[in-house]
C-alpha cells in the first residue's frame, strides 16, 4: 500500500467513525492525545493506527489501565472492519 493509498485509507476510517477533526501525524512510537484530537502513529503501520483510533473512541476507564476489554473489542472490531479492506 503506498503511502498516499494509506492516507486515505485513514481518512476513510476518521470519517466512518465519526472522528471528524481529528489528524494522523508521522511518530516514532504510537499515542492518542484526545485533548487535541490527534493521533501519532508509525507510518505504514496499519495496525496500530487502528490501535489508537481504538483508544479515540473509548474512554480511559482508569489510569494506567487503557487496554481493558471495552478497547479490546472496539480493536478487534476495527481490524476485522477494515484490515480487509486494504
Ligand atoms: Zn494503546
Amino acid at each position: 500500500m503506498t503511502t498516499a493509498s494509506l492516507s486515505e485509507w485513514q481518512t476513510r476510517i476518521l470519517l466512518a467513525e465519526g472522528l471528524e477533526g481529528w489528524t494522523v501525524r508521522d511518530s516514532p512510537d504510537g499515542y492518542c492525545w484526545k485533548g487535541r484530537k490527534l493521533l501519532d502513529v508509525i507510518p505504514g503501520d496499519a495496525a496500530l493506527f487502528l490501535h489508537e483510533v481504538a483508544h479515540a473512541l473509548v474512554p480511559i476507564l482508569h489510569q494506567g489501565d487503557q487496554h481493558h476489554g471495552w478497547w479490546g473489542n472496539t480493536y478487534t472490531r476495527l481490524v476485522r472492519q477494515y484490515m480487509r479492506s486494504m
